[in-house]
């Protein structure tokens, strides 16, 4: 009897145990729960009870590119939209370009070049490029009899009361300056005044008999103009064809208070101020002071400067 018992007892003691085990190694009884590792979208989850532990563990997003979306490093998923390019605008020599990965779009926009002029290389208005050479300036190669400031030179014009009669004195550029406008000479957006001070003295017996014509006129060192100095405009203001990007400026003559043309100690003087509105850093523009008699079979007082240019005529270059 003690024997079965026992048996019984070890019987009990066995199904215990195997109970146990079961409970232990098949259920989540005593909290031994067996997670799958968690996911991108899924946290720890027990295979067996199904229950949860933390988060999930959401994406690793990788980086998008212009044209691929960004994909989770883990998941392989796509998140969002690719990029899209950053295109750079064209310029003269490059098409449009990705500041990100340097694809390409369309054709560059090739330069907008200027014509050349005289002081200045065809140019891009864009960029800046230059090419080739400026036109050489018409007066480049020929001897002028160019006046410095402060100098007095040799004039020689017609009488005042015959032409046939020559009557010489001298002729000086008492002063030049170059400003951009005042209340004489009226400042214009991008132009600037050159403006010579000029003074003529004439004396001796023909001049004192027959007085003196003071006669002078515009010409361009680079353009050397047929009619440049007798065009007028509706204001009755003379042109001035400076050639500068084909613009054209008004040349203006200064005269009023300015003007004195009388005798002071037996000579003949005139004294004036001539100034001309030119593009700002213009250089070409001439006072060409020219026998007066050259003027008596022309229906216009103002020759062209090409008809009265010689190496002997008095010329200031107003630069
Ligand atoms: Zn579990
Ligand atoms: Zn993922
Ligand atoms: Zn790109
Ligand atoms: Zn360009």
């Amino acid at each position: 009897m003690k024997r079965t018992l026992l048996w019984i007892g070890t019987g009990v003691a066995a199904a215990a145990a195997v109970a146990l085990a079961v409970l232990v190694f098949c259920t989540c009884v005593f909290g031994n729960h067996q997670y799958r590792k968690a996911t991108c979208t899924e946290p720890e989850v027990c295979s067996r009870c199904k229950a949860v532990r933390g988060e999930p563990l959401g994406h690793e997003a990788g980086e998008a590119s212009c044209t691929e979306p960004s994909v989770c490093l883990r998941c392989g998923i796509e998140l969002g939209d690719p990029k899209g390019h950053e295109w750079l605008p064209a310029t003269c020599t490059e098409p449009e370009i990705c500041a990100r990965c340097e694809a390409t779009q369309g054709s560059p926009l090739g330069h907008d070049m200027t014509e050349p002029n005289y002081q200045t290389r065809a140019a891009c208005r864009r960029c800046g490029y230059t090419e080739g050479e400026s036109l050489s300036a018409a007066l480049s190669d020929r001897t002028l009899n160019e006046l410095s400031v402060g100098v007095p030179a040799p004039y020689t014009t017609a009488s005042y009361e015959d032409y046939g009669v020559d009557v010489t004195g001298t002729v000086e550029i008492v002063d030049f300056k170059v400003i951009d406008g005042d209340e004489t000479f009226p400042a214009r957006e991008g132009y600037e005044w050159h403006i010579a001070t000029v003074r003529l003295v004439f004396a001796g017996d023909d001049a004192k008999k027959n007085g003196a014509q003071a006669a002078w006129t515009y010409g361009d060192y680079y353009l050397l103009d047929d009619d440049m100095a007798a065009r007028e405009d509706e204001n009755g203001l003379r042109p001035f064809a400076a050639d500068w990007y084909g613009m054209r400026v008004q040349c203006w003559q200064k005269t009023g208070p300015y003007t004195e043309a009388d005798w002071y100690d037996r000579e003949l003087r005139f004294c004036w101020q001539e100034g001309v509105l030119v593009p700002k850093g213009y250089d070409g523009v001439l006072l060409i002071f020219y026998n007066y008699r050259l003027a008596k079979d022309a229906t216009r007082l103002y020759l062209p400067a090409s008809a009265v240019l010689d190496d002997t005529v008095p010329v200031f270059r107003m630069k």
